[in-house]
């Protein structure tokens, strides 16, 4: 598939009671659109039949895609992976729940179409018990005052993004995730409209009270360093305060003389000022916290198969039929794009050596060919055959393998010329498109190589990454 004009992201996490009536209501609306889309589906580890639903969806659609992760790394990465994966010109992000009604897409794509880069449908409280409506509204009163970004009520990751929009979240290279500051942060032009709640169709929401406070502390400490700022006001006022106290005591003393006791007040004192020298070093350790696992470097997800690379598990009913068959076609599409860049390069190939050859010897005219297009196969390859990120340490192998295809090919060149006395520009053909699939194999092998198994095509952050398992993102 070329560029889809729409990605739908859906992450998912236990939702085998669920997903295949978002499925169809989903697919029944895109389909109604008439656009060109995909929905990309990330399994975020679960363990009921979520994986295995969702392959049977790829395997009989060729719209679906989807990338399983290796556990569960939280909402947030999984949306973060859906994203990675997505290819549309505009991205949905959707639960599987059908808590996003997908009645309300047609409204996002006519707004989208108006010039908006992010369209975001809030959500009303209605239906949601009265304590968790209080905190809410309490927390976003409090996160609009000391946070650097808006966050609104009722909005949360159900939106429409742009491509635009979507690279420069992509572009962030941080590990804590707060999604609906990073929207937020990115900017670019926005709209709201309301849509009234709607409770989860099936299964149970995942997230628990704790994982709320969490996810709340999460949001404030992710945007802004004000809880520092606070911890400083606080010190100064308990210093300006006893220096007060001091003064008042020592004036005391002088009018009365020294009385002695005293204990309460300092302790009181004591005790008042331990306090917040706890509260502050608990807010100094969140923040070094994150700075610890921000310098660690780990990516956000690991990616255990996606449908171009299935890796099928022995309980999986699809093993041995369908998840070889989805392995061939990849590898020919894989093969088919590496055939069309073999095009390009051979051209490229060809123009340096006949316009070489006639000055310097043929083969070494044929060398310098090759190695102007050894360049551009690499990168061309590493982005669309194997839609991985070109790295150094895979372009330092790629010679290897082009090394071998030189000699091949040269060997056959010389052959052809010396022995049959064949033109020289057909003789390089010939022997060009002798050493393809031998090259194919070859150059896979080289852009794969030193990454994980899970890294190939293009799935698995290599970026610093890391997300906290249990980060809820409530609506
Ligand atoms: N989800 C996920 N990983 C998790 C938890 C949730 O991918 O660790 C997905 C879940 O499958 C759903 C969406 O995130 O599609 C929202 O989760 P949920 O409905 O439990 O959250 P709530 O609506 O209660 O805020
Ligand atoms: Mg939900």
């Amino acid at each position: 598939m070329t560029t889809p004009q729409l990605s739908v992201v859906v992450p998912c996490f236990n939702e085998a009671a669920v997903i295949e009536r978002f499925h169809s209501a989903v697919g029944g609306v895109l389909g109604r659109s008439g656009l060109d889309y995909e929905i990309c589906y990330v399994d975020d580890g679960s363990t009921d039949r979520t994986r295995d639903i969702i392959r049977g969806l790829g395997a009989a659609d060729r719209r679906v895609r989807y990338t399983v992760l290796s556990r569960n790394f939280g909402k947030e990465a999984a949306m973060l992976a859906g994203l990675r994966m997505s290819r549309g010109q505009a991205v949905i992000l959707m639960d599987a729940d059908l808590q996003h009604p997908p009645e309300l897409i047609p409204r996002m794509l006519e707004l989208h179409g108006q010039g908006y880069d992010q369209v975001v449908p809030r959500r009303t409280r209605e239906g949601e018990g009265a304590a968790r409506t209080v905190l809410s509204r309490c927390y976003y009163a409090l996160v609009r005052r000391l946070m650097n970004v808006e966050v609104l009520d009722g909005a949360g990751d159900f939106r429409l993004l742009s491509r635009q929009a979507v690279d420069a979240v992509l572009a962030l290279p941080e590990a804590n995730r707060f999604s609906k500051g990073i929207f937020s942060w990115i900017g670019f032009t926005t709209i709201t409209f309301t849509y009234q709640n709607v409770q989860r169709l099936a299964g149970n929401s995942k997230w628990g009270s704790r994982h709320l406070l969490n996810y709340g502390i999460d949001g404030l400490l992710s945007f802004n360093n004000r809880p520092l700022r606070l911890a400083i006001y606080a010190g100064v006022w308990c210093f300006l305060a006893a220096l007060g106290y001091a003064v008042w005591v020592a004036f005391d003393v002088a009018l009365h003389g020294a009385v002695a006791p005293g204990y309460a007040t300092l302790l009181m004192a004591v005790v008042g000022l331990g306090g917040i020298q706890l509260i502050t070093l608990g807010i100094i350790g969140e923040y070094v916290g994150r700075i610890y696992h921000e310098v660690k470097r780990r990516p956000p997800f690991v990616v255990r198969e996606t449908d171009e690379h299935p890796a099928p598990s022995p309980s999986s009913p699809l093993r041995g039929s369908l998840a070889p068959a989805r392995g061939r076609r990849a590898t020919t599409r894989q093969f088919a794009t590496f055939v069309a860049i073999g095009f390009v390069n051979t051209a490229v190939y060809l123009a340096v050596y006949a316009g070489l050859h006639p000055w310097i010897p043929y083969l070494a005219a044929h060398v310098l060919g090759y190695a102007v297009s050894v360049v551009g196969s690499f990168l061309l390859n590493s982005c669309l055959t194997v839609r991985t990120r070109p790295t150094w340490h895979a372009f330092l192998r790629y010679p290897l393998s082009s090394g071998f295809n030189l000699v091949a090919s040269g060997a056959l060149l010389y052959v052809a010329v010396s022995r049959f006395e064949m033109d020289k520009n057909v003789a390089a053909l010939v022997a060009g498109v002798l050493v393809t699939p031998v090259s194919f194999l070859l150059a896979r092998w080289a852009i794969n190589s030193g990454r994980r198994p899970s890294d190939a095509g293009g799935m698995v952050s290599s970026g610093p990454a890391r997300t906290r398992q249990d980060d809820p993102t409530p609506g």
